[in-house]
């Protein structure tokens, strides 16, 4: 099946998207059903994506990345996901965590992490969610104070659901100043290192299929040098959404690359599947279906291309709006396309062979994060329609 609206898209970008999707044939669904099933990571993929330069395609050329934007990087996650084996973890590692350092980091911060975030040779993950706070991000309690007689920071708190932690060499941990505790949110940001004093990870059992793995964090008073916080203590929230905008875009990207895989996979299906004098996607009932599958993810795709350029034109604003309505209309394609999938296959769709059932499960993912659909609809009625707020 042809990739979602090429015709918009400059012929690099076309070039790239051929190139990832080869790769992302020479690994394939059963490649990633492998790994998880034998509870590994997909270390190889990661390393053959590094290697051509995809994992660090948007970041800045002098620390080694490709010197693209996020219009890139997505596409490449979209390529691979179309491919059945997206590689979760380049939504935080070079989307958030490389974008917020090559943004806002200390030149020394960028000379320690891009390197190796864009060669792939290490990963960070992103923790903001908390236990209490959920998707009220403003009552995010992990707390930073400093320790007046060395300067360094003190971190305390709890995250949940926070992805790859087991296996990144650091967290970026979204926090808070002691000063900044009642009102409205202040964040700051701390780079973690995995193995810190009082850094603390339990897996939480989730019942998707995925070789990246759910953690709750406690931070107890974890030590952290100065250098640590990323940013100005003072910037806030502008520094957080130049991580969080990628993250809805590349979360847009996952979907798509989800969905145009799983509506693959009906239609060669529904085109070999004979029960009675024609193949089964000949019925309305089942082509019809799928045909608006295909509309829904071409609209999303646009969308998130939309996104994709603003963002990485420097319109902020103009972007946040434009990733959250993409990572709505994505995630939703994307359950709608694996589930109608599912039901074109039959009994088959339930079945190991085919693999389409745990997409169920996975492809409900990008509808809860990193924002939910509801979230987003508070968003574009308060912001965009200028409605009043419920809460
Ligand atoms: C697989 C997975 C991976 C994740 N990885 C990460 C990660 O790497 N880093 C990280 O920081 N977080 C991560 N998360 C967390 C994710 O971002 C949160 O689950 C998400 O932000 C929602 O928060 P919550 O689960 O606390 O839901 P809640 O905030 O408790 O919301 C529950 C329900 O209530 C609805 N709701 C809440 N408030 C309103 C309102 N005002 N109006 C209407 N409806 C509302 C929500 O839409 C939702 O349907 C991950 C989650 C999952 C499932």
């Amino acid at each position: 099946m042809t990739s979602v609206s090429t015709v918009l898209e400059t012929e690099e970008h076309t070039a790239l998207r051929a190139a990832v999707a080869a790769l992302g044939r020479r690994y394939g669904r059963d490649y990633l059903t492998r790994v998880v099933r034998e509870g590994t990571h997909p270390d190889a993929l990661w390393a053959d994506a590094a290697k051509l330069g995809y994992l660090g395609v948007n970041l800045p050329e002098e620390y080694g990345g490709g010197g693209g934007g996020i219009a890139e990087l997505s596409l490449v996650l979209e390529e691979l996901g179309a491919a059945g084996c997206p590689l979760l973890m380049m939504v935080v590692s070079p989307a958030i965590c490389g974008t917020v350092i090559a943004r806002f980091g200390t030149e020394e911060q960028k000379r320690r992490w891009l390197p190796g975030l864009a060669d792939g040779s290490r990963t960070m993950a992103f923790g903001i969610t908390e236990p209490d706070a959920g998707s009220n991000s403003h009552r995010i309690t992990t707390t930073a104070r400093r320790d007046p007689a060395t300067g360094d920071w003190l971190l305390t708190g709890r995250k949940v659901f926070i992805s790859g932690v087991d296996i990144a060499d650091a967290t970026l941990i979204v926090g808070r100043t002691e000063d900044a505790r009642t009102g409205r949110l202040k964040p700051c940001l701390f780079i973690v290192d995995r193995d810190a004093p009082g850094f603390t990870r339990r897996p939480i059992e989730m019942e998707l299929k995925a070789a990246e793995k759910q953690f709750e964090l406690v931070l107890d008073d974890v030590r952290l040098p100065a250098d640590a916080l990323v940013g100005d203590e003072d910037a806030g929230l502008l520094q957080l959404f130049a991580g969080l905008n990628p993250e809805r875009i590349m979360t847009a990207a996952f979907s798509l690359g989800m969905g145009r895989y799983a509506l693959a996979r009906a239609v060669e299906y529904a085109k070999e599947r004979a029960v009675w004098k024609t193949p089964i996607g000949a019925h309305q009932a089942i082509a019809h279906p799928l045909a608006q599958c295909h509309v829904d993810l071409e609209l999303a795709g646009l969308m998130t291309r939309k996104a994709a350029r603003l963002y990485d034109a420097g319109d902020d604003v103009a972007a946040g709006e434009a990733a959250n309505m993409a990572k709505l209309a994505a995630a939703d394609a994307c359950v709608r396309a694996v589930d109608q999938a599912v039901h074109t296959l039959g009994g088959n769709g339930l079945t190991a062979e085919y693999g389409l059932a745990s997409l169920i499960v996975a492809s409900r993912v990008a509808r809860i994060a990193p924002v939910s659909r509801e979230m987003i609809l508070n968003y574009v009625s308060h912001q965009t329609l200028g409605l009043p707020k419920s809460y």
